[in-house]
């Protein structure tokens, strides 16, 4: 990783709180009060746009700027169309890509990336001075089938009546196939983002469970880098640095609490076979509960949930910054050692 841009940085003026997000109603549901399902809400999706509303507000968004452009990757088994927006093009630059649901029913990071993309739409003088330090790419929504429920197979039990699912059209979970590359979604990641971009870091979105938590209290989120024993220690160093960059910005906000994933050492996964086959740093990124799912305890309550898209906004916006003004090469990984392994309280599914 000693690229140009390592040495370049120094002299880089800090581009800080780009995008200032207020606080305030997302705290009043602070961590350990919800959003649980709880058996007595309605599970809707009000706050998630659907596909068509995504690619239109997609569109819409990246023409309103030079520095965004839209382009598709692909298209699912359905044929639903996949898509990239980049943002920034130096090849002298560092670059991260944000990658989002994999997984159709974790859907709240998807609307984060969306918010993230609007504000780099906005062409103001912060925006362009990051796109002068940084290279950005968003796949939002990798799985746009299982998001639709639009797939060839029952969604039997689904607490909120199938409104979304984990695995593509062909009931594969995408994250075990990053190796194999037997699904259209995969493929078209791999051939036409990670194969084509010069990637420094990338950080993949997902949701997890809502009975998480560590000292007593639900967590907002957890996190871990690559743990596959091919990772150089470099990557993994790196890996460790964008966790950090991450964690010390969600932290700071009232609902931030953050719990260490109790994660596998497969390279199915993208958090290890990328790291691993490509040779960038990931972190596993998961936010709380899903739109809806076979079991309760997985589903996230309509309530509150805002503040897991903030979570995302948050995140995102952190690296971006902390990767142009190079921060990140600065940022001390220790905390790594300290950090709790989340427990559930029943069983979980994650990654
Ligand atoms: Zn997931």
């Amino acid at each position: 990783m000693a690229k140009a841009w390592m040495k370049a940085i120094s002299g880089l003026f800090l581009i800080l709180s780009l995008f200032v997000v207020p606080s305030g109603i997302q705290q009043a549901f602070a961590v350990g009060n919800g959003p649980n399902y709880n058996g007595n809400e309605t599970i809707k999706k009000e706050r998630v746009k659907n596909y068509e509303e995504m690619v239109s507000f997609l569109e819409h968004v990246t023409s309103r700027s030079d520095l965004l452009e839209l382009e598709t990757i692909g298209q699912s088994v359905m044929g639903r169309d996949l898509f990239l927006v980049t943002f920034g093009t130096n090849p002298d630059n560092p670059t991260i890509v944000f990658l989002t649901q994999q997984h159709g029913n974790e859907e709240m990071v998807t609307e984060g990336a969306l918010n993230v993309i609007k504000n780099l739409s906005t062409n103001s003088r912060q925006v362009r001075e990051l796109a002068d330090s940084v290279n950005v790419l968003f796949v939002p929504r990798l799985n746009p089938d299982g998001a639709e429920a639009d797939v060839l197979f029952e969604l039997e039990d689904y607490v909120g009546g199938g409104l979304s699912t984990r695995t593509n059209a062909n009931g594969v979970d995408l994250n075990r196939d990053h190796t194999d590359l037997t699904q259209p979604e995969t493929r078209a990641l791999h051939e036409n983002v990670l194969q084509k971009y010069d990637i420094d870091y990338l950080i993949d979105f997902h949701h997890q469970g809502t009975s998480q938590a560590i000292d007593g209290r639900y967590v907002s989120g957890s996190m871990l880098y690559p743990t596959n024993s091919s990772v150089t220690p470099e990557v993994v160093e790196g890996s460790k640095q964008l966790g950090k960059v991450v964690y010390d910005a969600v932290e700071a906000r009232g609902f931030g609490l953050i719990g260490r994933y109790n994660g596998g050492t497969a390279n199915t996964i993208a958090r290890n076979g990328l790291a691993s086959t490509y040779g960038f740093s990931t972190l596993l990124f998961e936010m709380r509960g899903m739109t809806d799912h076979s079991r309760e305890e997985a589903v996230l309550g309509q309530k509150s949930n805002g503040y897991l898209i903030k979570q995302a906004e948050i995140a995102m916006t952190a690296a971006m910054e902390a990767i142009a003004d190079g921060s990140i090469l600065e940022a001390d990984t220790s905390f790594w050692d300290e950090l709790p392994l989340q427990r559930p309280i029943g069983e979980e599914e994650g990654e």
